[in-house]
């Protein structure tokens, strides 16, 4: 019996579901192509049935964004190219925005001077870390091995980021990716103190609402050549069916307060809110939470 990963109710509803190509070749050489997509009516919570390993992920993930993975990639997904994968991979304004969506967040419901230092768990090259006037050290852990940037410490290592503590953890766009959330939380929780705030930021977006508008505007920018825009038009307009790609969860806001509750965290704050990115908008969800009496 199928049951949601979150809340554990079987009060599911199940759909049927394919593997995006590029997914299913880089993961399990094209020899899987089909899954299910699961809805808890419970919790709003919904995910691809399909659970990858460490395995597959390493297969996705080796070389994210690099050369190679761009060019296998528009193999697949024609529309993919050079000038799309380096804004997704690494754009000053999205970043920029994203930091500054952040501080906002976070001056709103605390008080920022006592965050002395910073740890972004999977955040990439540090670039999301918020410029806080009182921050000392800003760190980042992430297992693609890519260089920190400038006046960010790169912990390598799951054992380096245990012996150091931190007034604010941020783990952001992750929780959507990976296998077992409640895995990911529970050794996030083992990171931090009684004292240091969690910040979780995820996607506002689930596969049963076409968020049309978003789209156009994702196609609809001057990165995309005039043929991949055509090509993605129509692979927007053909495609109805459910395609599992790197998103394979898609929370509610309940569905994240009872994944952070569950383990034993207070939720400070939370908010839902479009960052702006210049090229694309983005709906996304925050969360400020601390350590409760029963974590
Ligand atoms: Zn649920």
């Amino acid at each position: 019996m199928a049951k949601c990963l979150i809340c554990s109710s079987e009060n599911v509803k199940i759909k049927p579901a394919k593997l995006a190509p590029f997914l299913a070749y880089r993961m399990y050489s094209s020899r899987l192509e089909s899954t299910s997509l699961i809805y808890c009516k419970e919790c709003g919570f919904s995910f691809f049935e399909l659970r990858p390993g460490a395995e597959e992920f390493r297969k996705l993930y080796k070389g994210y964004r690099d050369e190679a993975y761009q060019k296998e990639r528009q193999k697949y997904e024609p529309w993919y190219n050079r000038e799309i994968n380096s804004l997704l991979a690494d754009y000053y304004e999205e970043a920029e925005s994203r930091r500054n969506n952040l501080l906002n967040f976070l001056n709103k419901h605390i008080q920022t001077d006592t965050i002395k230092n910073i740890l972004d768990f999977g955040g990439d090259k540090g670039q999301y870390i918020p410029n806080i006037c009182s921050c000392r050290d800003k760190y980042v852990y992430d297992i693609s091995g890519v260089e920190a940037k400038n006046g960010v410490i790169s912990l390598n290592k799951l054992e380096d980021v245990f012996g150091l503590s931190f007034d604010l953890i941020m783990c952001c766009h992750t929780l959507e990716h990976i296998s077992y959330p409640s895995e990911a939380i529970k050794m996030i929780k083992k990171i931090g103190n009684k004292n240091s705030y969690f910040y979780f930021e995820l996607p506002f977006d689930s596969p049963f609402y076409c968020g049309i508008k978003e789209k156009l505007q994702f196609v609809f920018n001057r990165y995309f050549k005039f043929k991949d825009l055509i090509v993605k038009g129509v692979e927007i307009l053909k495609d109805r069916s459910f395609q599992m790609h790197e998103h394979i969860n898609y929370f509610t806001p309940k569905s994240l307060r009872i994944l952070l509750k569950k383990q034993g965290f207070d939720i400070v704050a939370e908010e839902i809110v479009w960052v702006d990115s210049k090229w694309r908008k983005q709906k996304v969800m925050c969360i400020l939470a601390k350590l409760g009496k029963q974590a």
